[in-house]
C-alpha cells in the first residue's frame, strides 16, 4: 500500500478495509465471482441473447449452460486466486494438472490459466464448441504461445462460417473440415498459427487481413465477407452480441483500441441492469464510461470491483449507472 506514495496513508487505509467488507458481503450474492470468477457471464449473456454463437450469428444456445459457471466451478481450483495478493473479489481462477490431448504438451501436466468469459464465449459458443474441457485446452495453448484468446476465437468464427458458406474449401484448408463445432481442426488451425505453417498462419494474420487473401487468393465474394467478418480498425470484436446493445455497439465503434472490452463494455449496464434506458443516456455513457475505465488503467486499477458489484445503496443515487 504504501508502495503507491498516497498522499493520505490513513484515509486510504480507512476506505479499503470499507471497500474489502462490502465486496466480501455482496459479491457472494450477486456474481460470486471468488468462486466461478467471469464465468458467471456465460448465462447471463446466453439469456440476454448476447451470447455470440456460430460466429455472431445467434445470441443464445441450449448447450451454454455445459461451459458456463456450474461446469466450472467443480474444475476450478479450489481456494483464493487474484492477480495480487490484497484483491478482494480474487476472480482469477485456474485448472491444475490439466492434460492436453493435443500440441507439444500432449499428455503432460500443465496448469491452465482461466477461462474467463471472454474465452468461453470466442473460443467455445462462437465456434460451436460447447465442451469445457476444450476450451480449456485453447486456453491453455493460446497463453503458452502468446497470442490472444479473443482475436482466436472470433477470427476462427469468421473462418468457420467461410467454409460453411462455401467461400474457402478443403483445397486453401490443407484437407481441413473447418464446420462449426470441429474442435480437433480447430486446435489444429491454433498449433499451426503458433508455428507460422499452413492455412493457420493465414488465420493468425486476423480477419481484416483474411477478407483481403480470401477475395484475392481465393475469389470469395467481399460483400459477403464484409458482412459477417466481426473486425473494426482491425481488431477482432470482444465477445458481446451488439445488435442487442446500442450502447455496447457504440462503444465498440467509437473505442479508440477498435472493439475491445475495455473501454468498451456497457452491455451490462445497459442490458442486464437496464440503468440506461434512453437514447440520451446511452449516449452520454459513450462520453463518460471510456474516460472511467481509462483512468482506471492509468492509475493501475482494476475495473472489475467497481464494474461488476453493485453497492446496496446505488439505487438511492441520483445517477446510478455511474
Ligand atoms: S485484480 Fe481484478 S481481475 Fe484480478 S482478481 Fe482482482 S477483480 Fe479479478
Amino acid at each position: 500500500m504504501k508502495s503507491n506514495n498516497p498522499a493520505d496513508l490513513e484515509a486510504l487505509k480507512i476506505v479499503t478495509k470499507h471497500h474489502a467488507k462490502e465486496i466480501h458481503e455482496l459479491d457472494p450474492r450477486q456474481n460470486r465471482m471468488a468462486l466461478v470468477g467471469t464465468t458467471h457471464l456465460v448465462p447471463i449473456m446466453n439469456d440476454h441473447d448476447c451470447l455470440p454463437v456460430h460466429n455472431f450469428k445467434f445470441g443464445s444456445h441450449p448447450e451454454s449452460r455445459v461451459i458456463g459457471e456450474e461446469i466450472y466451478e467443480h474444475i476450478f481450483d479450489k481456494g483464493y486466486d487474484g492477480c495480487w495478493r490484497g484483491c478482494a473479489v480474487a476472480c482469477a481462477h485456474g485448472v491444475k494438472d490439466f492434460s492436453p490431448f493435443t500440441g507439444p504438451y500432449q499428455g503432460k501436466k500443465v496448469f491452465v490459466d482461466g477461462p474467463e468469459y471472454e474465452t468461453i464465449a470466442g473460443c467455445g459458443s462462437n465456434l460451436g464448441i460447447f465442451d469445457a474441457q476444450t476450451i480449456l485446452e485453447i486456453n491453455f495453448y493460446c497463453d503458452a504461445y502468446g497470442i490472444d484468446t479473443i482475436s482466436v476465437g472470433t477470427s476462427l468464427g469468421f473462418v468457420m462460417e467461410c467454409f460453411e458458406n462455401g467461400l474457402i474449401t478443403k483445397d486453401h484448408t490443407g484437407g481441413m473440415d473447418l464446420s462449426f463445432g470441429n474442435r480437433f481442426n480447430a486446435l489444429a488451425i491454433i498449433h499451426q498459427m503458433a508455428r507460422g505453417e499452413g492455412f493457420g498462419a493465414i488465420v493468425g494474420k486476423g480477419i481484416r487481413n483474411m477478407k483481403i487473401i480470401f477475395a484475392r487468393d481465393y475469389g470469395a465474394d467481399p460483400a459477403f465477407m464484409q458482412d459477417i467478418g466481426m473486425e473494426s480498425k482491425g481488431l477482432e470484436f470482444s465477445e458481446y452480441i451488439t445488435k442487442e446493445s446500442l450502447a455496447q455497439q457504440g462503444g465498440y465503434g467509437l473505442a479508440l483500441k477498435g472493439p475491445q472490452h475495455d473501454e468498451a463494455w456497457l452491455i451490462f449496464l445497459d442490458m442486464v441492469h437496464n440503468f440506461m434506458p434512453t437514447f440520451e443516456n446511452k449516449a452520454e455513457a459513450l462520453h463518460w464510461f471510456p474516460m472511467f475505465r481509462t483512468w482506471f488503467g492509468l492509475c493501475g486499477l482494476c475495473k472489475l470491483p467497481w464494474n461488476d458489484i453493485v453497492p446496496e445503496d446505488n439505487k438511492k443515487t441520483a445517477d446510478r449507472p455511474k
